[in-house]
């Protein structure tokens, strides 16, 4: 079973959200998947109640702040976002990191803040294309990785990776399935060696980066991908469902072996 997962970003207002599930049909391989929708937060009240009558879609908020409540104006904290109905949150985004200047320091401090609260996190790294033009995606990644292990690690709750190279998100650029692969060969390293075996085998570990329809099923077959983040396709309730409905493509002939 794979992970699909879609980040509204700051798209869909609360009608717009009652209409996109209105319209999402998931027949077929797509009730198979784990599915997780992250609406902006004055939408999460929306998509829970339209949601709840799909218990096949999870939803999760796109960022918290690390403190319970406090002045912390246009800030939504990890208890709101789980009384409102989100079960897991996305922290560390690179648009957060990126566009709000985020520091690891703050990812590992909402990490702690979403484990307080019981909400999954699925914590997103990824290298920017200077750092990998100067072959720094290793060093890159397993940073932002260490930054939130010690939090992560500890205890049996559940959380996700994502890993998505700064240059393909919104770009229409992906990485290939091999450089998907090797960046998640490094990170699934990292949490043996971090939490065992267990911590390796168990935890999922996601490609973002412009996927769509028509390249979900490649990246989605590539080694040691275990789901896919999908920003602009997932706006849309027909692709974001035909993603879900991948199926499995055999990555040296190109041909599907269902
Ligand atoms: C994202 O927002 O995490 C993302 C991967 O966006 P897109 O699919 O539009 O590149």
């Amino acid at each position: 079973m794979a992970v699909i997962a879609g980040n509204w970003k700051m798209h869909m207002d609360p009608a717009e959200t009652r209409r996109f599930f209105d319209e999402l049909s998931l027949e077929g391989p797509a009730g198979d998947q784990e599915l997780l929708i992250f609406p902006p937060s004055i939408s999460l009240v929306a998509a829970a109640e339209a949601a709840g009558r799909d218990a096949r879609v999870q939803l999760g908020v796109q960022n918290i702040h690390w403190e319970d409540r406090g002045a912390f104006t246009g800030e939504i904290s990890a208890p709101m976002a789980a009384t409102a109905g989100a079960s897991f949150v996305l922290i560390g985004h690179s648009e957060r990191r990126h566009v709000f200047g985020e520091t690891d320091e703050e990812v590992a401090r909402k990490v702690d803040a979403a484990r307080r609260h019981d909400l999954v996190p699925v914590v997103c790294v990824g290298e920017t294309l200077d750092e990998r033009k100067a072959g720094r995606v290793e060093e890159v990644v397993l940073r932002q990785l260490d930054a939130v292990l010690p939090s992560l690690a500890s205890g049996e709750a559940r959380f996700l990776i994502a890993y998505e190279p700064v240059w393909a998100i919104g770009t229409g650029e992906t990485a290939t399935p091999d450089d998907a692969s090797a960046a998640h060969r490094t990170l699934r390293r990292r949490l043996g060696e971090a939490g065992g075996g267990g911590l390796a085998d168990e935890v999922a570990i996601l490609y973002g980066g412009s996927v769509k329809p028509d390249n979900a099923a490649e990246l989605l077959s590539a080694e040691g991908v275990d789901g896919v983040l999908v920003g602009g396709a997932s706006l849309d309730p027909v692709s974001f469902a035909a993603i879900a409905r991948w199926q499995a493509v055999d990555t040296h002939s190109g041909l599907s072996d269902v």
